[in-house]
């Protein structure tokens, strides 16, 4: 299965497969077993961060699986409680530690907390990672053009991706296109809207799912691959785990594109990264 999936290349040189799993809001009780079962399935690429709290049990789900570090992609992001200390090379030390391996995949500033104003002494610091070769990537999370624009400014090293609220309700056009400009690869969290809407009542979903025989959900992260964002779902059951790994059989025509493209309301449904500090 994980040969099916695409991988995309990133300005690091190194490549992140397009879909996922994320393990936000998932229990450290229950993330062991949820990563192993998502690792058996053929995903390779897992988003954590600190601030889920459940780093040290994706880092037993590896162990566990008995895969080679190299064939998997590993997340992970400096926290707002770490940004706010300022103790960056600590909590990159921990957050290795806590996964159990001696580098990450992609380490990211998780939010920019533009009121803060330490977002460019702390992506410095996280140039040294890269340079070390303990971070092959290295990049943010919830920056806005104006924020990317201040690192751009002072920084050696472009973010190899920008990680932000993206999915048909909230698409991200302007951003989207500047970042494309300036080859910072998009991720999107919450793919699905994370339950913030019902994906069966939106008729344009349900009327191009029925045509391809596959659910709404399949259908937005269809959508996400054809657009060429990066995505990673997260999903607590063994349904949802296939379902989501299940969209490369089929393919959106160019109408059924537009028509999803027509459903951005330009509103977010969570937080806005301006007042998040
Ligand atoms: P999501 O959009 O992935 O939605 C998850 C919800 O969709 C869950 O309730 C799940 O049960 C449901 N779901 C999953 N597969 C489904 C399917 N096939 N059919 C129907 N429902 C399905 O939301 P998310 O988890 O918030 O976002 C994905 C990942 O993005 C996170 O796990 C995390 O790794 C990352 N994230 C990052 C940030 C950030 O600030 N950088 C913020 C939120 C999430």
């Amino acid at each position: 299965m994980s040969e099916l999936i695409p991988r995309v290349a990133l300005n690091s040189g190194t490549e992140i497969p397009q879909l996922g799993i994320g393990v936000f809001l998932v229990d450290p009780a229950t993330t062991q077993a949820n990563v192993e079962q998502a690792l058996e399935l053929g995903y390779r690429h897992i988003d954590t961060a600190t601030g889920y709290h459940n780093e040290t049990e994706v880092g037993k789900a590896i162990k566990a699986s008995g895969l080679a570090r190299d064939e998997l992609f590993i997340t992970t992001k400096f926290s707002n409680v770490d940004h706010r200390t300022g103790d960056v090379k600590g909590a990159f030390n921990r957050s290795l530690e806590m996964l159990d391996s001696d580098y990450v995949d992609l380490y990211l500033i998780h939010w920019p907390m533009p009121k803060l104003g330490k977002f460019v002494q702390t992506w410095l610091e996280f140039e040294e990672f890269y340079r070390a070769g303990q971070a092959k990537a290295i990049g943010v999370s919830n920056f806005m053009i104006e924020n990317l624009e201040q690192l751009a400014a002072n920084a050696t090293v472009t973010p190899a991706v920008n990680q932000v609220e993206l999915h048909p309700l909230f698409q991200q056009r302007e951003l989207r296109a500047y970042l494309a400009k300036v080859g910072i690869k998009v991720e999107a969290w919450g793919p699905l809207g994370q339950g913030r809407f019902k994906l069966d009542e939106i008729p344009t979903l349900t009327t191009v799912a029925q045509a391809h025989g596959k659910t709404p959900a399949q259908v937005i992260l269809r959508w996400h691959i054809q657009e060429g964002t990066v995505i990673f779902p997260k999903a607590n059951s063994l349904e949802h785990q296939k379902a989501n790994l299940d969209i490369f059989d089929f393919e959106l025509s160019e109408a059924e594109l537009t028509a999803i493209r027509a459903l951005d309301t330009g509103h977010r449904l969570a937080a806005d990264p301006a007042e998040v500090n």
